[in-house]
């Protein structure tokens, strides 16, 4: 069962079953109630699923939870933000070879950007035709390496 995101429904019924069958949180197992908020809950694991297993749940006051989640939220952002960088660096340092027409090589080129500007062509249209959507841009055929 993939249970990594779910409804606002699915999750109110999760916790309603962890309360059901393991009682309401009666302790923090962050600041173990020295923080003064009484009020405890049940919190997703960071490495956790949300899925019918105690053992992908804390028990946490309301102050801990929200600092918890908190960061949770921030290094999933930071995640992210990491991987569309890495995404876009290799988009743009990714080789590409031109051809002539009858598929003959003529040059490597160290990245899309550096070839449409030597030939004269838009990256629009050399990436249309790397991505086979047009047969050739500026009078060659391109293929990634
Ligand atoms: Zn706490």
């Amino acid at each position: 069962m993939k249970c990594n995101e779910i409804s606002k429904k699915e999750y109110d019924k999760i916790h309603r079953w962890l309360r059901r069958v393991y009682g309401h949180a009666k302790i923090c197992e962050i600041c173990k109630g020295l923080k003064g908020n009484k009020r405890y809950e049940y919190a997703l694991k960071r490495e956790g699923m949300y899925c019918y297993d105690r053992s992908s749940y804390l028990t946490l006051c309301r102050i801990c939870h929200l600092e918890y989640d908190g960061i949770k939220t921030n290094i999933l952002h930071k995640l992210r933000t990491i991987e569309t960088m890495e995404k876009i660096h290799k988009a743009k340092c990714q080789p590409i070879a031109q051809y002539d027409r009858n598929m003959n090589f003529i040059k490597q080129w160290r990245s899309q950007t550096e070839a449409a500007k030597a030939i004269g062509i838009s990256k629009t249209t050399l990436h249309e035709s790397l991505s086979g959507q047009i047969p050739t841009a500026g009078g060659f055929k391109w293929s990634r390496i």
